[in-house]
């Protein structure tokens, strides 16, 4: 498996609105597939602190020359060269999905000069490679990717979308039922049950001319 393609960023445009992504999901019984095949391989291989599950989505069109940078639990476009560095750290991929053969990375972290890089993708090929061998083999390339754990997440989250801008919700910080009303977007396995769950927020994926927005609004 060839892990380190140049970022392409037509990939990113390729990504399914989290309407489509849903209802494929759900019509390959897609959680019981990441609840038992996918949790049983990331406890296999030994990585349940490093990577999760992630149901690939996006709710906007990015503009030429920007990626989708998260620091501390918000996400928003930065612009970025093929450097992938920037304010003295590095932009590092946190989120991948499977296509034509290979992880394209199209969701990016941002790692202070005084933090060291994660671990790449590629010293856990045996881990990556089955993984996408099975996500493939259940007809969900494209619709379930992996995701890396950054470590300071609390045990549920409720993304929210503003703009062009995701925003990670402690479960602490909002009521109980809005999570609830959530779609599960994100799934770990560190530590003990309950596992940590994220959910995004965005139920409704828009208007036909606009089809990424998002309108939690309407949720
Ligand atoms: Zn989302």
């Amino acid at each position: 498996m060839n892990f380190s393609g140049p970022y392409d960023p037509t990939a990113f445009h390729g990504i399914s609105s989290l309407h489509d992504a849903v209802e494929h999901f759900r019509s390959k019984n897609g959680h019981s597939f990441v609840e038992t095949k996918l949790k049983s391989l990331i406890l296999q291989h030994g990585v349940s602190d490093l990577f999760g599950v992630a149901l690939v989505h996006r709710h906007f069109d990015l503009e030429e020359g920007t990626i989708l940078v998260e620091k501390d639990m918000v996400t928003a476009p930065w612009k970025c060269d093929n450097s992938f560095a920037k304010h003295g750290g590095r932009i590092v991929p946190i989120s991948w999905f499977f296509k034509e053969g290979r992880p394209y990375p199209y969701e990016f972290g941002f790692f202070p000069y005084s933090k060291t890089d994660p671990p790449k993708l590629e010293q856990h090929a045996s881990f990556v490679e089955a993984f996408f061998d099975a996500v493939n083999l259940h007809g969900l390339d494209n619709f379930v990717g992996l995701r890396r754990l950054s470590g300071h997440e609390s045990t549920g989250m409720l993304e929210c979308t503003e703009g062009r801008v995701n925003i990670m919700f402690p479960s602490n910080e909002i009521p109980a039922e809005l999570l609830q009303n959530g779609t599960d977007t994100m799934w770990f396995f560190d530590g003990q049950p309950p596992y940590r769950m994220y959910r995004c927020a965005c139920t409704n994926t828009g208007s036909s001319s606009n089809p990424n927005h998002n309108h939690i609004d309407q949720a």
